[in-house]
């Protein structure tokens, strides 16, 4: 009976539709960030997220674990979680259920997680489909604006630390288009044989790259001896950046690496292919910690230990910009996912 439970579990976890980076992937994000904030970001961010409807199901989840780090990491992967949470619904394919107190609605805002900028522009390219890009700016403006209301910042702020890991992950990004301008969703739609997965070699390539950062059950010392393995391969870089520019490196990646060039139908992924794919996803997930880092001590840190005014006042607003420090320019032959000590990732403009 327990193994057919865990058989089944195994199962669902292996079909339900990808999505984002697994689990895996933003709770290492999310545990590099918090590594990252000084103690008084710390207590403002679970301040807020106390305030969120769903705190008291993420403080009995995450037991075991410091209890503000444990909410902040069940925080990362709630608006994943929410998919299979039957208090929402998805707008366009199901009726709307109940409001619940603490919530504006209960949406599961699944177009959020990913904007299909298409690889190549041909004529029959139709505009992107997704919110990612614009949905990033906007959480950002609300949990910088101490004159929104605390529920309204306390929503925001899981899926603004859930979109940041998902902005580097190169396939929610970018589409591949046919000729008669058919997309692939971001890789959902093209399946490939991945001979290094034993139990499941038939997958959609999105899926195959949800899946690089490790398995979703990852937690405690596991979670924290990958996060220091990964943190010690790819150091911070310096300079800082915008969601934008998160955006447009994921695209970057995904024209040029993401698509195995396998002639088999469907295509097999190669030794190679995937070595790569791993170094990618790795350092993706590890650039995104370092990021949302940056960005929560923006929003989140104290006015005296930040050297700026107090933000208190009603209406006022942090500018997204606070945090776009500085942006070095790229270097047009370095490849993105080398550990080198140095900024090395592509970009179209800018410099
Ligand atoms: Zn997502």
């Amino acid at each position: 009976m327990g193994q057919y439970v865990l058989l089944l579990a195994a199962t669902l976890l292996c079909t339900s539709p990808a999505a984002a980076w697994n689990a895996a992937g933003h709770r290492i994000s999310a545990l590099i960030a918090w590594q990252r904030l000084d103690p008084g970001s710390r207590a403002a961010i679970t301040a807020l997220l106390r305030q969120h409807p769903d705190f008291a199901r993420w403080q009995a989840r995450g037991k075991g674990a410091e209890p503000g780090l444990a909410t902040f990491l069940e925080a990362s992967t709630w608006p994943d979680d929410i998919r299979r949470d039957q208090r929402f619904y998805s707008a366009g394919n199901e009726e709307p259920t109940p409001t619940l107190p603490g919530f504006p609605d209960m949406e599961r805002r699944l177009e959020w997680h990913y904007i299909d900028r298409p690889l190549d522009m041909l004529p029959t390219t139709r505009a992107p489909a997704g919110e990612l890009d614009r949905r990033l700016n906007m959480l950002v403006s609300t949990l910088a604006n101490q004159g929104v209301q605390p529920s309204e910042r306390a929503y925001a702020l899981p899926w603004l630390i859930h979109l940041v890991g998902d902005a580097h992950q190169p396939l929610h990004a970018a589409s591949r288009h046919t000729a008669d301008g058919e997309s692939d969703n971001g890789g959902n739609a093209l399946l490939i044989t991945n001979p290094f997965n034993m139990r499941h070699p038939s997958m959609s390539l999105h899926r195959y790259w949800d899946d690089l950062p490790g398995p979703p059950w990852l937690r405690d010392d596991r979670l924290a001896g990958t996060v220091s393995a990964l943190t010690e391969r790819h150091p911070p870089t310096g300079g800082s950046s915008t969601p934008a520019l998160w955006i447009e490196e994921s695209w970057l990646i995904a024209r040029r690496y993401a698509y195995p060039e396998s002639e088999d139908k469907p295509p097999t992924i190669s030794p190679s292919f995937h070595e790569r794919s791993q170094e990618i996803a790795n350092h993706r997930i590890t650039q995104a910690g370092y990021r949302l880092a940056e960005l929560l001590r923006a929003l989140f840190r104290p006015a005296q230990s930040a050297g700026r005014k107090p933000a208190g006042a009603p209406g006022e607003s942090l500018r997204p910009a606070m945090f776009h420090v500085k942006q070095q320019c790229p270097n047009a032959n370095a490849e993105p996912w080398r550990a080198s000590g140095r900024r090395a990732v592509q970009s179209v403009g800018g410099c």
